[in-house]
């Protein structure tokens, strides 16, 4: 699977590419986002994201936020969804989704782990239900145990696949190693090499740790050259362990308090320093709103966008409120969200409870509205509020110059990268309202800025 984990993408979105070349424009025309707001219903259906294998994986990424969660199971826990849990997990799911589709994401752990007859049993147990909604499935995988068969079948169930690679051998390799220690570079290539060939939809999903960061465009022109067209990047933030995962044996601090200071604010040496993600992703901007717009898609300058625009975020970090977004344990546990999978989140079990009750109970207990009613007044009255939203709740440790707590880590990078992007995203919407593709910004940049402006 990945470590820090797509939220979103684009299968999981539910909102096709906004920035289009004239050509995809044509061949995309039902898939382009419309500049306007979806309607509310559309935004009401709740995203389970499920781990069959739980915290198992084939790696031992050093970064890694889930293979730690193997704590808080018994040392007998067989790490497999059983069949009577997955029917359960599959038929809920559908049938308590108000929306026409419904998306299904397999993470781990490493989910390939589970072998395909595993998978193949999920598309048979979906089946029934194809005719009344459209179901769509995303696979999360390191990509180390990818196979022709594999892509055959991810191929022929239209599954869309998140494979997890950093960059180029140096910088892939210093964190995403194996159980022995090497790096697992090569075993990423051949993976992803297998779904090119096998034409199967991916898109890399790429971690931003403190190494990473300073090698921006090695980074993005690497992956470019891969003709990579769809990647999103995840800054990695974990703190040093508090007391409270220290008691539960778990190495890495759980999610902040924001109401009160955190004691804890170490964070761990692979942390990416908060400015210098703000400058990967400034960097990578300006090559790419220079030559690419429209052919490589850049999930976080569309989100940025999508925000610009005044839609609602398709992804938790930098919506107004999160809580929607719960995930299944093999073993059917539910939780809160990916990022807090703790005995204090759990708010259920698939074979017990409802999913629309467990959702409703994790929003009463404050789980996600709080991202936007605890916001601290330094976010509150940010220029670039619109857009970033305080960013995940998780990671809001940091104390403010008001002397509140409850801000994000990230926070001077994400507000770099925001203010850096305006005039660019000014010009896009733009081009947008007017009909036209936002890749035409490639050509203004080289010269005088001509839009033709909408004349009602
Ligand atoms: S591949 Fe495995 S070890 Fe690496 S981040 Fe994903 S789950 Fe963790
Ligand atoms: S806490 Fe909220 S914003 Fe953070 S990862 Fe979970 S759902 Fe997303
Ligand atoms: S940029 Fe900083 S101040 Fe602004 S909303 Fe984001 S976290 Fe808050």
């Amino acid at each position: 699977m990945t470590s820090a984990v797509c939220l979103s993408g684009p299968a999981s979105s539910g909102v096709g590419p906004l920035i289009n070349s004239k050509k995809r424009m044509r061949k995309n025309k039902n898939k382009i986002a419309k500049v306007t707001r979806p309607p509310v219903e559309a935004t009401q259906g709740i995203h389970l994201l499920a781990k069959p294998i739980g915290p198992v994986c084939n790696l031992n990424c050093e970064y890694c936020f889930y293979l730690e969660k193997q704590a808080l199971f018994g040392p007998n826990e067989k790490y497999r969804m059983s069949d009577e849990v997955l029917r359960a997990y599959i038929t809920k799911y559908i049938t308590s989704q108000p929306t026409p589709v419904v998306e299904f994401v397999w993470q781990g752990g490493e989910p390939t782990l589970l072998g395909i007859d595993f998978f193949k049993r999920v598309i048979e147990l979906q089946k029934p239900f194809a005719g009344r909604k459209t179901i769509t499935n995303s696979l999360q995988t390191n990509g180390t145990l990818l196979t022709d068969k594999w892509c055959a079948f991810l191929k022929k169930h239209n599954f869309m696949v998140g494979i997890s690679l950093d960059g180029p051998r140096e910088i892939h390799d210093c964190y995403r190693r194996n159980r022995k220690g090497n790096g697992t570079f090569d075993q990423v290539m051949r993976g992803l090499r297998l779904l090119q060939k096998n034409k199967v939809d991916y898109n890399v999903l790429a971690c931003v740790a403190r190494e990473t960061a300073k090698r921006p465009l090695d980074v993005y022109r690497f992956l470019k050259g891969e003709d990579v067209e769809f990647i999103q990047f995840t800054p990695i933030v974990e703190r040093m362990p508090d007391v409270c995962g220290s008691q539960l044996g778990l190495r890495l601090a759980g999610p902040a308090a924001l109401t009160k200071e955190e004691e804890q604010t170490e964070v761990t040496p692979w942390t990416v320093i908060p400015e210098e993600y703000g400058d990967f992703l400034i960097v990578i901007y300006e090559e790419w709103v220079r030559h690419d717009v429209g052919k490589v898609f850049v999930m976080n300058f569309e989100w940025a966008l999508n925000a610009w625009i005044g839609n609602p975020s398709p992804v938790c970090v930098h919506a107004k409120q999160c809580g929607r977004s719960v995930v299944i344990e093999h073993n059917g546990d539910v939780f809160a969200c990916d990022h807090c999978v703790y005995p204090q989140y759990r708010l259920g079990n698939i074979m017990t409870s409802q999913l629309p009750a467990m959702v409703e109970k994790s929003l009463q207990m404050g789980f996600g509205v709080s991202k936007e009613t605890a916001l601290p007044r330094w976010c509150r009255e940010c220029e670039v509020l619109a857009a970033c939203q305080g960013a995940c709740p998780k990671h809001r440790f940091i104390k403010i110059p008001y002397d509140e707590p409850g801000l994000h880590y990230l926070c001077p990078g994400y507000k770099k990268f925001f203010l850096h992007i305006r005039k660019y995203l000014r010009v896009m919407t733009k081009l947008l309202e007017n009909g036209l593709p936002a890749s035409y910004i490639m050509d203004a940049i080289k010269g005088p800025l001509v839009v033709k402006l909408d004349k009602k």
